[in-house]
């Protein structure tokens, strides 16, 4: 087949497969509990849809500025100004079809092929795919085993004269956890007086648990917006739930986004008027709801560990923040995707392969979902694994006996 060698080494998102087979399966009339979702179950905020829907009623639906929409941007200035107590100009802000169009419009923009772009594991599934396909080279750094906080030394060893760019995603989508303040003020150091760029994938910043805060990595620079290495991308979908908008940003120094509106120019031309009236509604409508989605999350994290304690062999580490906890499933089996497959084939239960975010042995278990399906979840993770737990359980209305332990 003429297909080219790039386009075939880029594998599949595991994450949208699963959701797809999981879909397939309750399609049949299957009872499958979903705990691999990177979405929250909240409705959209108000504001969203009635801004989106002003829009689409108007009628006056066309093309827009490649950068975004001015009173969005105006947003997203004033939400960095607030998050980050820095003060950007329009110039300096790129809105695109999510978090994911950001980060592949910021490689595709600093990359020349063979450069090395260092992804610290476990990291986010599509980070690696991202590099490969700009023709850069992702350099994973590892965290010793039992933690998900790579080193600062190992960071900087693994730097080289090819280093383009660092991706720090805190809190950590796969791990929740919250990288140190003194491990981000080192590597924010070492990235501005090297020269490398340092992509700060913010997405998840304000859901954060027990008063914890994911310390923001531009406090630890005194360069100004247009001199500074960090690139701080962030969006809608994950802090308002808001997924399906597809809406991101990126505040950069203004002539990597001119280069990145180009790029843009030529790819997508610009993010649908429709969705960028939802973001600008969401980030100007009431607040509240970014705190109710956080409580509900972390009401959820807490019912999850609640849970888990009782599942003998399991590690699972306490999440800080994200819908992500990665427990340590090696004491039944090393081999996460068999693993996985498992759960899903017996117990009917969707987790992701920790292998997929460079974390064999483990799995990510999302508890974005409902209470009733971290519940009902484990409980079949522990049936299908645990020798000492009940051998028949319901699945759905079907009592199935535990026959392969
Ligand atoms: N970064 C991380 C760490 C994520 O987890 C995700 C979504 N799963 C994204 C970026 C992409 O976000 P978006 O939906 O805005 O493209």
């Amino acid at each position: 087949m003429s297909i080219s060698l790039l386009a075939r080494s880029i594998a599949e998102s595991p994450t949208l497969r699963l959701n797809e087979e999981a879909r397939l399966l309750r399609e049949r009339g299957e009872s499958v509990v979903h705990l691999g979702a990177g979405e929250p179950k909240n409705k959209a905020p108000i504001a969203a849809i009635l801004s989106s829907a002003a829009k689409l009623v108007s009628g006056d639906v066309k093309y827009v500025p490649t950068d975004g929409l001015p009173s969005l941007k105006k947003a997203i200035l004033r939400y960095t100004e607030e998050s980050y107590d820095r003060v950007v100009a329009p110039e300096n802000v790129i809105v695109s079809d999510g978090a994911k169009q950001c980060i592949f419009n910021i490689l595709y923009t600093l990359c020349n092929p063979q450069d090395e772009v260092m992804v610290l594991a476990p990291y986010w599934v599509s980070y690696p795919e991202i590099v490969k396909m700009v023709s850069a080279v992702p350099v994973v750094v590892r965290p010793e085993d039992g933690s998900f906080i790579p080193r600062f030394e190992e960071i900087e060893r693994a730097v080289s004269s090819a280093t383009k760019a660092i991706i720090v995603n805190s809190p950590n989508n796969p791990s929740g956890a919250i990288y140190p303040e003194a491990l981000v003020s080192k590597i924010v150091e070492l990235c501005e007086r090297k020269g490398i760029w340092l992509i700060l994938d913010d997405i998840y910043h304000k859901l954060v648990f027990d008063g914890k805060v994911a310390v923001p990595g531009t406090r630890y620079t005194d360069r100004d917006i247009e001199s500074t290495r960090l690139i701080l991308v962030n969006g809608v979908a994950k802090l308002y739930g808001m997924t399906g908008f597809r809406v991101g940003w990126v505040v950069a120094p203004r002539n990597l986004v001119e280069i990145m509106t180009n790029v843009q120019a030529q790819t997508t031309s610009c993010v649908s008027p429709v969705l960028q009236a939802a973001a600008e509604g969401a980030l100007t409508g009431m607040q509240s709801v970014v705190e109710g989605l956080r409580l509900t999350i972390q009401n959820n994290r807490d019912v999850l560990m609640n849970e888990m304690r009782t599942f003998s062999g399991v590690k699972i580490t306490k999440p800080e923040g994200t819908f992500y906890s990665l427990p340590d499933f090696r004491a039944y089996m090393g081999e996460s995707v068999a693993l996985s497959r498992l759960l899903l084939e017996k117990a009917r239960v969707v987790t992701v392969p920790g292998r997929e975010f460079g974390m064999e042995g483990h799995l990510r278990v999302s508890f974005a979902g409902s209470v009733k399906d971290i519940v009902e979840g484990v409980a079949r993770m522990k049936w299908a694994l645990d020798p000492s737990s009940p051998n028949e359980i319901y699945i759905g209305d079907r009592k199935m006996v535990r026959d392969w332990l």
